[in-house]
């Protein structure tokens, strides 16, 4: 038995699924429901017994200590965040409620639970944090990728937030000796992606006939990984990695918005042609930049391809090019996020416990 937090965001439902696909082991699924988590994402998994579904906050620690005492997972992996840089500078108080204070009572309830193991589940034991490359800060062109000995610097509330989080997790280990992991990933992209972030958003209002708006010059570098990738690393990373230690996870696919946004316009252009024979990218419109924005990250994921042996099994043109044909084939789903009927979820597919 495993817990996941937040697995019913994009990551944490992809993360579920392929679990669910891959292991015969149960999960437990915790999650608050914000405007983020969709039930629908976990469609494939409804009828699953091996899935129990929770709808909780992690910051409720009583609640928390009471599912790990029921449930006795042996390993705790946190998803749960809020993880939209833009709404961290429009209102970064719920950042600092879920991401910070969430992930304090979270641990100290997976202490408190620690505690309660005999000594061989004690050691096997595992806390897996969630994290970003975004806490690394920004980089210049020439700059090496971020190593996992690269000082903390960010520059967001979301990234403060996050470094925050990270910061808690290492503490709980040297201070209690709790087995904790963190993983630092770069940007994700993939099927069950809200449509608020940059690939998804483009892919949407390319069908919608809207513009696609691209901050500043475009020119802002990400590293993208798909998000199976990053499932796949996680899971590596629960099974083999070191307590203690941090793992950076990354495609090497160091790619300018600008790009990202002209590669997702000529995928669509062949598959879905605009019906007046224009290319999307007639649809690109430039707006101002945000406060803040970082100009480059890039993730050295050599620790974790060294010493764990893990590879990501799509480059970035076979992963886009499968993300993009999962649009244009669940336009209900993107129909529901929009609408908000994907709230419904809750109450149509799950009984409450
Ligand atoms: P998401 O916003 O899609 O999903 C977050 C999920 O957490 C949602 O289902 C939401 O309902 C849930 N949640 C929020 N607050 C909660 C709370 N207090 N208690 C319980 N559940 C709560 O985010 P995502 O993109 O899937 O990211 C998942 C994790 O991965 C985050 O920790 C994020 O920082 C990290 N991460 C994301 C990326 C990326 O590119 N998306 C990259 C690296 C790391």
């Amino acid at each position: 038995m495993i817990f996941v937090t937040g697995g019913a965001g994009f990551i944490g439902a992809n993360f579920v699924l392929d679990w669910l696909a891959a292991a015969d082991e149960p999960v437990v699924n915790i999650d608050k429901l914000t405007y983020a988590g969709n039930l629908e994402n976990l469609a494939g998994a409804q009828s699953d017994p091996r899935h129990i579904f929770v709808q909780a906050d992690i910051g409720d620690g009583g609640q928390m200590a009471q599912l790990l005492a029921q449930h006795r997972p042996r390993a705790v992996l946190n998803f749960a965040a809020e993880s939209h840089v833009d709404r961290s500078i429009h209102g970064p108080e719920d950042f600092i409620q879920t991401n910070v204070l969430g992930t304090f009572r979270l641990l100290e309830a997976v202490r408190g639970y620690w505690h309660t193991l005999e000594a061989r589940a004690k050691a096997d034991f595992r806390f897996l944090h969630v994290s970003t490359d975004e806490v690394y800060g920004t980089l210049a062109p020439s700059d090496p990728a971020f190593t996992e000995e690269h000082n903390y610097e960010p520059n967001s509330p979301y990234s403060a937030s996050k470094a925050a989080s990270d910061h808690l997790v290492r503490a709980w280990h040297h201070t209690y000796g709790l087995p904790v992991l963190t993983t630092n990933c770069s940007n994700n992209y993939g099927p069950l992606h809200f449509p608020e972030k940059l690939i998804p958003l483009m892919i949407v209002n390319a069908l919608a006939g809207k513009p696609l708006p691209v901050y500043g010059d475009g020119q802002q570098v990400r590293d993208w990984l798909y998000v199976r990738d990053h499932c796949s690393a996680i899971r590596r990373v629960l099974e083999a990695g070191k307590t203690g230690e941090t793992y950076n996870v990354g495609g090497w696919n160091e790619k300018a918005n600008i790009d990202i946004v002209k590669t997702i316009c000529a995928l669509l252009d062949e598959l879905r042609p605009r019906q007046d024979g224009k290319s999307y990218a007639e649809q690109i419109s430039y707006v101002s930049d945000r406060p803040g924005h970082d100009r480059r990250y890039a993730i050295d994921a050599r620790k974790l391809e060294r010493e764990l042996g893990w590879k990501p099994a799509e480059t970035f043109e076979t992963g886009i090019r499968k993300t993009v044909q999962w649009y244009l084939d669940n336009p209900q789903w993107v129909a529901n996020v929009q609408s908000g009927a994907y709230r419904e979820w809750v109450q149509k597919q799950y009984a409450q416990p």
